[in-house]
């Protein structure tokens, strides 16, 4: 039976890399109807941060994608899936290995350490632990307490040993025990055990079949085995997944990379919906058969295959991304866009959404599947739902400026805003749409996007928009009224 795990982190917030790693765990285990376990993996306290664990688990949610066995399940056959109760069961282990003199204890100061190392870079090699307390005698332990130092425990390593892998995905890897640092640290001088054990450990008990990670680990993974095989314990299957880059630096994508949205969270106030940003995820590092490009969850489930996950970068395209996003919403009825538009703006997360809470647009929603209506096959996000919504609300408490319309045919543009002017002036409350649209076609059949286009601008601020009669269908006639006299001036 297959089981795999994500095993988060919580000192920061769901990000892209981490929801691929997830959802590829998901993916495998439900592909071969395995169980998907969530662990939290929180021995370093002080790097934890509020809300990192509920943020990672809400926004896993919000993707739509739920684990089988977690902290918040009710299965305990596995429990706990917090590291930070499990300190137990490490320090069984730890001591397994120190009985059997597979580990020792390692006195040597921080100071000590460091000097160690400059040495070491100073005669060109690299910086390792160099297993000075390997062996040592009680004599000299029973000083190191005498002198007050702390302890660390280290994992002996056998010299020139392989520690290798038939890597699921990057196939045959392969790491010589001479070059992985020297013994390293199993369990720091505070009691706590090290990721690299704690996760041996926890994979075991856990009995993971598969290791599914970031590609970022793989400099992990011989110490792992070395675990492993110290223990004399059974190893999963490993499988590294490609980190995700950037387009512009082709390098790892990072904080620095200003134009690329980190966090889920952020995707999810700036509009994308979570079927769309999923479907994208799966394609960062993976790829069907065939040219197919959008999937649901159950057809991905149902395609994906781990022979077909890339060894190479996975490049982050937001073209793609919006593209996806964009067929996505096509697909929705307006009635499903316009409940997750309200719902972002009682999210109140972004200034649009706050501003549009503040005018209560959620007393009409007849307005706001009207606007979603109009603009339901060029929209991007929800966002620009959002945004025109707004902008036809506030279009006549904004004054604006129509330098852009220089470059139109200003005659012709002079003539329709003319005679919607007249229509205007001779209607009292309700716009006579049909007469505007005679005159908007007569004139456009001649002048075509020459026309549209200024009128877009006039209208709803940008050059591309749908059918503008559209658009003032649903603007209030005083609106109208302004705009057109603003354009006319
Ligand atoms: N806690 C580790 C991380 O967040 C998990 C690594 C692993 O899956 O083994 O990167």
């Amino acid at each position: 039976d297959v089981r795999v795990r994500y095993a988060p982190s919580p000192t920061g917030f769901l990000h892209l890399g981490n929801a691929q790693s997830a959802l590829f765990n998901y993916l495998f285990a439900k592909h071969y109807n395995g169980t998907w376990v969530l662990r939290i993996e929180d021995t370093d306290l002080l790097r934890n941060v509020p809300h990192g664990e509920e943020s990672q688990m809400e926004n896993l949610h919000w993707l739509g994608i739920d684990w089988d066995e977690g902290p918040d399940k009710p299965k305990v056959e596995f429990a706990p899936y917090h590291q930070k109760d499990r300190v137990d069961l490490y320090h069984k282990y730890v001591q397994q290995l120190l009985d059997a003199g597979f580990a020792y204890r390692d006195y040597t100061t921080e100071e000590e350490l460091k000097d160690l190392h400059e040495q070491q870079l100073a005669a060109k090699i690299a910086p390792h632990y160099d297993g000075r307390w390997y062996g040592a005698t009680k004599e000299q332990i029973e000083q190191a307490q005498a002198e007050g130092r702390k302890s660390t425990v280290r994992l002996h390593l056998p010299e020139d040993h392989v520690y290798g892998w038939d890597d699921m995905i990057k196939g045959r890897v392969e790491f010589n025990s001479d070059n992985i640092g020297g013994d390293f640290i199993i369990e720091k001088s505070n009691g706590m055990a090290t990721y690299n054990f704690a996760v041996v450990i926890d994979d075991y008990l856990m009995k993971m079949t598969h290791v599914l990670r970031g590609d970022d680990h793989i400099a992990n993974t011989p110490k792992q085995i070395a675990v492993y095989e110290a223990l004399g314990i059974p190893q999963p299957l490993f499988g590294h997944i490609t980190l995700i880059y950037s387009l512009d630096t082709h390098k790892k994508l990072s904080k620095r990379d200003k134009n690329t949205l980190q966090f889920i969270s952020q995707y999810r106030k700036y509009g994308y919906l979570s079927e769309a940003l999923l479907n994208f995820i799966a394609f960062l590092g993976w790829s069907p058969v065939g040219e197919k490009e959008l999937f649901t969850k159950e057809e991905l489930i149902e395609a994906y295959d781990i022979n077909r996950m890339s060894a190479s970068p996975a490049y982050f395209d937001q073209k793609k991304l919006d593209w996806t996003n964009a067929e996505y919403i096509k697909k929705l009825s307006v009635e499903e866009l316009a409940t997750r538009v309200l719902s972002l703006v009682d999210a109140a997360e972004t200034e649009v959404a706050q501003q549009l809470k503040a005018i209560n647009i959620g007393n009409e929603i007849e307005f706001v599947k009207k606007v979603i209506d109009i603009y339901h096959t060029e929209a991007k996000t929800l966002m620009t739902f959002m945004e025109k919504i707004l902008f036809i609300k506030q279009a006549d408490q904004v004054h604006f400026t129509y330098d852009d319309l220089a470059e139109f045919d200003s005659e012709s543009v002079k003539q329709i805003l003319n005679v919607m002017d007249k229509e205007l002036k001779d209607t009292t409350d309700i716009i006579d749409y049909p007469a505007i649209l005679t005159t908007i076609q007569k004139l456009t059949s001649q002048k075509g996007r020459k026309l549209y286009m200024p009128l877009n601008v006039i209208f709803t601020d940008s050059k591309s928009a749908p059918q503008i009669v559209d658009i003032l269908s649903v603007m209030p006639k005083k609106t109208v009224q302004l705009l057109v006299n603003n354009a006319l001036k």
